[in-house]
């Protein structure tokens, strides 16, 4: 048997591992040391009460003949697709069928599967930085060509930066599919109507599949700024949209998610004409994926009720909150952090040029606080660092006092 070598020649994915092992020597010889970690984008705050009471009364009726559910349908329940188009989309003004909606166990492993229905040779482009899901998992694909002094030789790049304001700049030789996060992991800034409207627009002239990630749209807070793509007109022709529980509502580790794939979007054929995405999605997940648990999807579901979008906006706040008082530690410091205001996260240029990994260290050693340096999400994330505001208050506090601390001190 032979293996894939597409994914034996893979870079290694060296960042969190990186990260452990330099926090691990550090520990080592400074035991005893509290060090706060504000990298890892995992939340702290536990479910809100009445998504718990749910997803606990659905577990415990699956003990009863009649509270109990075998295998989910592949693309959801009715119950959950429904409270999903009443609320994240009719009160947007953004009308789907329920056929255009999937249920999945998480954003992750729908961005990183959404790439087999591409062709073989699809031309990927990505913004630079970038999660890393979406250029890895078109690299286990063989798609992205050779990996040569840290870049793909097929991948097109978008840098997205301080000079440009974190709005890409789209390619002239145009892409097959380009995959947009937003509000963005790991720059933390947002594209407000305007902008999205220009690169739907691009993606129409040119046929592009945008795949629009917005595993964070929960932590948007200015109600002008879209929380979909298909608030933009003209999108349902050129977009696939992912969006998870994960980060709205504390389901890191419940797991679920869902994609919407409108049915008006497809994709050429080979011989010429097209093909329904919606229809090509609903056959692979039919083949490869057995649906989510009953009792997560009534959790899910939960989180739309009156008293779950109360709940979840108070977790909302608490983390935004930490980032408030993250931004004004750097600020007081001196430094022009983005990111933090319709997102969890937080940017930064390093310090007198440091490199992320130089900062890493300094911040590891002077302040016992560990962030993420900005290359492990692309090069242009080089000389950058990321901060998270999913942290307990109590930590963030002290985190935020120590880091400032710690750049007032060079
Ligand atoms: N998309 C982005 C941009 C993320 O940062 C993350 C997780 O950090 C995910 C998706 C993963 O979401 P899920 O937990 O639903 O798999």
């Amino acid at each position: 048997m032979q293996v894939n070598e597409h994914i034996a020649r893979m870079p290694a994915a060296y960042l969190f591992s990186d990260i452990a092992r330099r926090v691990g020597e550090y520990e080592a010889k400074h035991p005893g040391e509290r060090l706060i970690r504000m990298g890892i984008g995992d939340v702290t705050r536990p479910l809100a009460p009445s998504v718990a009471r749910a997803f606990a009364s659905a577990a415990a009726g699956m003990a009863e003949p009649e509270g109990f559910f075998g295998y989910a349908p592949d693309s959801g329940y009715p119950f959950l697709i429904e409270a999903i188009i009443k609320n994240d989309y009719e009160a947007r003004g953004v009308s789907l069928s329920p056929d255009e909606v999937f249920i999945s166990d998480g954003a992750k492993s729908d961005t990183g599967a959404l790439q087999e229905l591409f062709a073989a040779d699809a031309r990927i482009a990505v913004t630079d930085p970038v999660y890393p899901v979406y250029v890895d998992s078109n690299a286990m694909a063989g798609r992205l060509g050779e990996y040569r002094d840290g870049k793909w030789s097929r991948l097109v790049t978008l840098p997205c930066t301080h000079g440009n304001g974190f709005v890409p700049q789209l390619p002239e030789g145009g892409a097959d599919v380009l995959y947009l996060c937003c509000p963005n992991n790991p720059t933390g800034t947002v594209l407000s109507h305007a902008q999205l409207k220009k690169i739907v627009d691009w993606a129409r002239e040119r046929e592009v599949l945008i795949i629009f990630d917005a595993a964070y749209k929960a932590f948007i807070a200015d109600p002008a700024l879209p929380r979909s793509i298909y608030e933009v007109e003209g999108a349902k022709e050129t977009a696939v949209e992912c969006c998870s529980f994960s980060k709205t509502a504390g389901f890191t580790g419940v797991r679920c998610a869902y994609t919407v794939i409108p049915r008006q979007l497809s994709g050429k054929l080979p011989g010429g004409g097209t093909a329904s995405l919606n229809a090509l999605w609903r056959r692979r997940q039919g083949s490869r994926f057995n649906g989510v648990s009953y009792p997560v999807q009534r959790a899910a579901q939960a989180v739309y009720t009156p008293e779950g979008q109360r709940e979840n906006r108070e977790i909302i706040d608490y983390y935004r909150e930490n980032a408030r008082i993250l931004l004004d530690a750097l600020r007081g410091a001196g430094r022009e952090p983005v990111g933090g205001l319709h997102a969890p996260y937080i940017w930064m240029k390093t310090p007198e040029g440091m490199s992320g990994w130089a900062f890493f260290d300094y911040l590891l050693s002077r302040a016992q606080v560990v962030g993420t340096p900005g290359e492990g999400f692309g090069e242009c994330g080089a000389g950058c660092f990321r901060l998270t505001a999913f942290g307990s208050r109590e930590n963030t506090t002290e985190a935020a006092g120590r880091v400032r601390d710690a750049l007032m001190g060079l």
